[in-house]
């Protein structure tokens, strides 16, 4: 695919302010953004797995785990690769996708904006593998590069959006009315053009089989959005949180309730009512709960935004976090707009973020 002027857009170093958003409690102080900041610039100078892709030069291509990191009996080639991205949109910064290369069959969890030729470029790393396609929810940030692929993935929670967002003018709003692109300076000819797929829901605990009894399981973690799914590798024994965790700054938990951002509106959000008790956090709290019971099923977490390779027990932390808004939901250490912001204990140098976003009637 020819690609325009933007051509060498991933390889330029993070704008100042990226990969968060501004606002009270997100300011250089913070430790979650000293630590951003630092291990990003680590990883993109200095990793010796990072690679840039003639054919999907939007794309920054980082190695994870290899074959001598995995257990011994999952014995896979290299098997997770980080997929790094742009966020095209308002919200700013950058977005993983994850690849995980089975005995038999590839797995990519989520899609990113279908900028480039991500399909291209996922055949170029497996080999051309087979491919299962699956997405941790229907952000645009996630899903808007599904059209490139016949077939994907989610909980079943998901369909109603996936359904709705399966339109010609899912990218629109990022686009002013000169077809320019509104916040993050790109060529929208290099969007793989738009096609229909099919979408299949499936329900919580799906096993996807990447082969010789290599196994993933979609996980629930409703919050961000109801469908919200996560996937735990058994045998890597590490999950793919999406943004189930809130690891980006403002974004990430429970954060979408009652959201106007996030209501039926361009397709930047979801058609469910953004007051669905499926995106409270006391729904979310109990998400945690349950996936804090296979604790010794998962060691690490990768994340749709920020710093990679957490450890499971933020999980703890996060529960916690939970217990004392729901306890004092007014009793909030930061305010950004209407969003109210309670300081995570235990983040503290993680990479995690340090605050869990809510909102007032959220809880
Ligand atoms: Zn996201």
């Amino acid at each position: 695919m020819p690609y325009g002027k933007y051509k060498d857009f991933i390889s330029k170093p993070i704008p100042q302010g990226a990969d968060r958003q501004e606002g009270p409690g997100f300011g250089p102080q913070t430790a979650f953004r000293q630590k951003t900041d630092e291990w990003f610039k680590e990883l993109r100078d200095f990793n010796p797995t990072k690679r840039v892709y003639d054919i999907d030069p939007y794309v920054e291509v980082y190695q994870f785990r290899t074959e001598s990191s995995g257990p011994a009996e999952s014995s896979c080639p290299g098997n997770l690769y980080g997929l790094l991205s742009h966020i095209l949109d308002s919200s700013g910064g950058l977005v993983w996708m994850w690849l995980i290369i089975g005995p038999e069959r590839a797995m990519l969890i989520d899609t990113s904006f279908g900028m480039g030729d991500l399909k291209g470029l996922v055949n170029e790393i497996t080999g051309g593998m087979p491919l299962i396609v699956a997405n941790t929810h229907c952000s645009p940030d996630h899903s808007y590069g599904n059209c490139q692929f016949d077939r994907c993935y989610s909980h079943q929670l998901q369909a109603p959006d996936m359904e709705w967002k399966q339109n010609e003018g899912i990218r629109t709003y990022l686009m002013d009315e000169e077809g320019k692109p509104i916040w993050v300076e790109f060529d929208p000819k290099d969007f793989v053009p738009f096609k229909r797929y099919e979408f299949i829901g499936v329900p919580d605990c799906h096993i996807f089989d990447l082969g010789r009894g290599y196994e993933v399981e979609l996980i629930n973690v409703p919050g961000h959005q109801p469908g919200h799914s996560t996937y735990l590798d058994k045998q890597g024994r590490f999950l793919i949180g999406g943004d189930s965790f809130p690891n980006g700054g403002l974004t990430g938990g429970s954060d979408f309730h009652a959201d106007k951002r996030h209501a039926k509106d361009a397709f930047q959000g979801s058609w469910l009512p953004s007051e669905d008790s499926m995106r409270k956090c006391t729904t979310y709290r109990d998400a945690l709960i349950r996936l804090s019971k296979r604790l010794n099923e998962f060691d690490k977490i990768f994340c749709g935004h920020g710093v990679q390779d957490l450890d499971s027990s933020l999980i703890l932390d996060l529960i916690e976090t939970c217990n004392q808004i729901i306890a004092d939901p007014d009793n909030y250490d930061e305010l950004h707009g209407d969003r109210r912001l309670k300081k995570i204990r235990g983040a503290k140098g993680s990479g995690l973020s340090d605050y869990m976003p809510y909102f007032k009637n959220g809880v």
